[in-house]
């Protein structure tokens, strides 16, 4: 999840039509872009748009200002909740309540790490190492390419050690070593006492975020018999490798000038790449990608190439690229480096044009997969052939019923030399989509809450929707015998009902869900002390705590004394659980749909009351009156099962 903070640099970095654009129409013309003012009585478009400055302008009542202001003004919506409206346009996760800029450690993880940055860069430039280079010069790097990404060198006298030791204030001093030591460039020395200096001999490549702030360090080795040839500083609080890509920070206006952008995996493409002039090439970090990296360049671009390296792993990497792209849409390249291993040696040995004339030709990632795919010669087997066909529509599912995956499909079938009809084969690939849908509202159903039932349940005839019917095949709740005093009262009589054991289910799975203003309506409806108390601590930690630290938190709470149902619930739900969260409009149809279930709950209570009472009435008067109430029961939970 992004920070205000973080959402509004992502804002910033978004061309400002795309961002005008889902709140007021605006078209093209010439560079620019060009809409009816909304501030003023306007007839004609005199308001002008322009991605490259980032700004509008009203020539007739002279509004003017960045894609925020457009939104705030034209919302009526203060600062912050307008980056969280753009923010939920584009789809950006936020939580509000993360401050990361604003706290302390990470204060003091930044000055911790550019002092290393320019302790490197510093060495580098000024004493000239000979190592350092000998490094550059048999790479073929230039100066303004060790300027542009700022590499240095990293002596072998501990220097950044010695920094930290000399800070006046003791307080600082320990507090900053200790940050060294989890950002991973100090560690503590065996002998005696004291730190040492990760990075030693070797070249220094630093790892800016795409605001150019250093977050971390790759750090080569140069000299001979040097292991490993790679050493990064660790992942850590202040360092998400797959939410960085490499040399964005100096890539993403040429991104949008050149709308195109060229993916690709090693620090070292990259540099070489932009002395080439491929300026709009960024790296991934390993082959790490995520989400978040892949909308921020398809804000800037639906032009992708991609040219990882053509061994498994760079395979894989771009494969998840190419799927998450193709869901929008996007059909990503692919760059062929071949006979070279990568960008870098490619460049260096063929030189700009050849790299721009297989730019030009390049097949997209689609074409090449689905080329593997078939094999040649093609099968004789139809069973082969068929088989083959089936890989094919896994690759192009990804674009559904899109006409690039009916034409490929189509294709495909000919090229295996298949006798159905093109109706066929589309049937084929249809029935292939929704098999898979199904398969997949399988994998992302709530957890089987295998869940205890009140005894009374059993003379239900009957529960009043489908999906409530397989929760009441769980076994009868069991008195936690280990259960502390403080949560056995009220339980020990009743057990949850299921809306409850729901409810909690879908906010362990859904932490998300708790920012919900339903929520609280929702709190009121729980009597079960012990789901309660235990909904009130999801609530306080999943606001304090970082998404990373989640899981533990959940299950270091399972290792406490408490229901086991309830134990059973959360950890099933737990399974579930992915950092990605959902969107508004689902979490409030999720809230409302557990309203529901509370109602249910409240009439299926009332029924077997109701029934109970019938068994009992001695007169027939009596028992019509009662089957007539139970009648009305029926009728009102016929109507929220409509719903
Ligand atoms: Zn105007």
């Amino acid at each position: 999840m992004a920070s205000i903070e973080e959402a509004k640099n992502i804002i910033k970095d978004t061309p400002i039509s795309s961002i005008i654009n889902f709140y007021h129409p605006i078209s093209k013309k010439g560079a620019d872009f060009k809409g009816v003012c909304p501030f003023h009585n306007d007839t004609k478009p005199s308001m002008s748009i322009s991605d490259s400055k980032g700004v509008y302008k009203c020539f007739a009542c002279g509004a003017a200002g960045d894609g925020i202001k457009f939104v705030q003004d034209l919302r009526n919506l203060d600062f912050i909740e307008a980056v969280k409206d753009i923010a939920g346009q584009l789809s950006i996760p936020i939580d509000e309540f993360k401050k990361k800029e604003k706290n302390p450690k990470f204060e003091m993880g930044f000055r911790v790490l550019n002092y290393a940055y320019k302790l490197y860069k510093k060495y580098g430039s000024d004493a000239k190492p000979k190592a350092f280079l000998d490094f550059l010069k048999n790479r073929n790097l230039n100066e303004e390419s060790v300027k542009a990404f700022g590499l240095g060198f990293a002596p072998n006298n501990n220097p950044l050690s010695t920094f930290l030791n000399s800070m006046s204030s003791g307080k600082d001093k320990e507090f900053a070593t200790k940050l060294a030591k989890e950002i991973g460039i100090i560690g503590d020395s065996n002998r005696g006492g004291g730190q040492y200096d990760f990075f030693r001999d070797r070249v220094v490549f630093p790892i800016h975020d795409h605001a150019g702030q250093v977050r971390g360090f790759q750090a080569r080795a140069v000299l001979d018999g040097q292991k490993p040839k790679y050493m990064n500083s660790r992942e850590s609080f202040i360092f998400d490798k797959g939410n960085i890509l490499y040399g964005f920070n100096i890539a993403k206006n040429n991104i949008r000038a050149k709308d195109a952008v060229i993916v690709v995996e090693g620090n070292m493409d990259v540099v070489v790449l932009h002395q080439f002039g491929f300026n709009n090439s960024v790296g991934t970090m390993g082959v790490a990608f995520s989400e978040n990296s892949c909308r921020l360049l398809s804000n800037l671009t639906k032009n992708f190439y991609l040219g990882m390296d053509s061994d498994a792993a760079g395979m894989k990497g771009m494969e998840r690229i190419n799927e998450m792209l193709l869901k929008q849409g996007i059909l990503p390249k692919y760059i062929d480096f071949s006979p070279s291993k990568d960008p870098d040696e490619f460049l260096n040995e063929f030189g700009r044009l050849d790299l721009v004339e297989r730019m030009d030709k390049a097949p997209t990632f689609l074409e090449v997969k689905i080329e593997s795919a078939i094999p040649s010669p093609i099968p004789q087997t139809t069973d082969k052939k068929l088989s083959a066909l089936q890989e094919v529509f896994k690759i192009v599912s990804p674009l559904e019923d899109n006409l690039v995956a009916k034409e490929k499909v189509i294709l495909a079938a000919q090229a295996l030399a298949l006798q159905s009809s093109k109706d066929d084969i589309l049937d084929a690939y249809k029935k292939f989509l929704s098999e898979m849908k199904e398969k997949k509202n399988r994998y992302k159903k709530p957890p089987q809450q295998k869940v205890a039932q009140p005894p009374a349940a059993q003379s239900f005839d009957g529960p009043p929707t489908e999906s409530y019917a397989e929760e009441y095949q769980g076994p009868p709740l069991e008195e936690d015998q280990h259960m502390p005093h403080d949560l056995h009262e009220a339980t020990s009589v009743n057990a949850p009902n299921k809306a409850e054991v729901m409810t909690l289910g879908t906010l362990v799975t859904n932490p998300e869900c708790l920012e919900s203003k339903q929520i609280a309506e929702i709190l009121d409806l729980i009597d079960h002390s012990e789901v309660k108390q235990l909904i009130n601590w999801l609530k306080n930690i999943y606001l304090e705590i970082d998404d990373a630290d989640y899981t533990n938190f959940i299950k270091s709470k399972l290792e406490e004394n408490f229901n086991k149902d309830l134990k059973n619930v959360m950890a099933s739900s737990l399974f579930n659980y992915n950092s990605l969260k959902l969107e508004k409009k689902v979490i409030e149809k999720m809230m409302t749909d557990l309203k529901v279930k509370f109602e249910i709950e409240v009439l299926m209570k009332e029924k077997a009351n109701l029934l109970r009472l019938q068994s009992e009435a001695i007169t027939e008067e009596a028992g019509l009156k009662v089957l007539a109430d139970i009648q009305k029961v029926n009728v009102k939970l016929n109507k929220i099962k409509k719903k």
